[in-house]
């Protein structure tokens, strides 16, 4: 079995170094809070002293730390992970971090005869001592098959995502239109209980709706966007443009600002003066295509398959 590093111990490496221990991997541990490494030391494993000495210890390093400025201070700073690592070394960053700081980072690496792989993961502290995290990877695909058996021992979701920084493109990608979707659901709820409603059947009722499987992301996605096709609409765009304009009236009514919802609103009038009143309501789609110049295509996806997902997973 490969003798796995592991630098960073905190909410998210503290679990998921315990589940790669849990799996029987000799590891080799490192924090600057030398009390974070106490538990995995009772359990066997070895302190190393800095994370070259992590890396010349290892096959395989992992590092879990808050964000780019730790991540470049530890693999290329004085006594860091590239100083110690061997030829044939893997290097693997679990943090959310910069795509284009690990990019930089390959090569420096591979100059040395080693590999990097970037693989943010999403789960939070609880997914990460239970086994329950997706975990996102960036990479040569052969090294990811190779280590894919320690990935699995503390990620139940592994995905490979493509070339060296796909990872962390789309954790940062996932993370931005989770923040989306909060400010959304609090304005949501913020207008549903200033114009009357308990909080409780508020969130009961958003949440056994269809925004509660996210159709949009599991069933609609597929169907429209993927295929660039938005009839015959399951849900057209003027009956959308109409619920979230009383949505927006019932908001001014009671004095509650909707910085997102205006926005959605503003898109979707747009939207209709394209004429494209009659198509699908995911037809908006199109027009952030259009701002950003690229469009998001994906016909290959069964959308049979993709809504499965929701059945085995309802509260998805
Ligand atoms: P944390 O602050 O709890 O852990 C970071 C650890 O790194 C700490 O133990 C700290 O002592 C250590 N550290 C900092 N600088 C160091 C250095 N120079 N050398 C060695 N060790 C050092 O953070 P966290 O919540 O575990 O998050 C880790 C990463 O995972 C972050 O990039 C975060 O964005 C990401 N993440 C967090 C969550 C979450 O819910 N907490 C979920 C998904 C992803």
């Amino acid at each position: 079995m490969e003798t796995v590093g592991f630098i960073g111990l905190g909410n998210m490496g503290a679990g998921m170094a315990g589940n790669i221990q849990k799996a029987d991997y000799p590891l080799v541990v490192y924090d600057v809070r030398r009390e974070a490494a106490a538990a995995f030391v009772e359990r066997g494993a070895r302190l190393a002293a800095s994370p070259a000495e992590v890396a010349s210890l290892s096959d395989v390093v992992f590092t879990s730390l808050p964000g780019p400025k730790e991540v470049e201070e530890v693999a290329l700073g004085p006594q860091g992970i590239l100083e110690g690592i061997r030829p044939g070394g893997i290097y693997v960053d679990l943090s959310t971090s910069r795509p284009t700081l690990i990019r930089r980072l390959e090569p420096l690496f591979r100059a040395k005869g080693a590999h990097v792989l970037d693989a943010p993961v999403s789960g939070g502290k609880s997914g990460a001592a239970t086994r329950n995290l997706a975990v996102m990877v960036g990479g040569e695909r052969a090294i990811f098959e190779r280590i894919k058996p320690i990935l699995d021992a503390f990620g139940d979701k592994v995905f490979y995502a493509g070339s060296i920084g796909a990872g962390s493109v789309c954790k940062l990608v996932h993370n931005m239109i989770g923040h989306g979707v909060r400010q959304a659901i609090a304005e949501g709820l913020t207008l549903g209980v200033k114009a009357g409603v308990e909080a409780e059947a508020l969130w009961e009722c958003v949440r056994r709706g269809a925004l509660g499987r996210m159709s949009f992301l599991h069933e609609t996605l597929p169907r429209t966007v993927f295929r660039g096709q938005y009839e015959p609409p399951s849900f057209t765009l003027a009956l959308a443009y109409k619920d979230i304009s009383l949505a927006t009236e019932l908001a001014r009514e009671y004095q509650v600002p909707l910085p997102v919802a205006a926005l959605a609103e503003q898109l979707a009038l747009e939207a209709l003066n394209r004429g494209w009143g009659e198509l699908d309501s995911s037809v908006i789609f199109r027009l952030q295509e259009e701002a950003a110049g690229v469009e998001v295509r994906a016909p290959q996806v069964d959308p049979q398959r993709a809504s499965r997902f929701i059945s085995t997973h309802p509260e998805a």
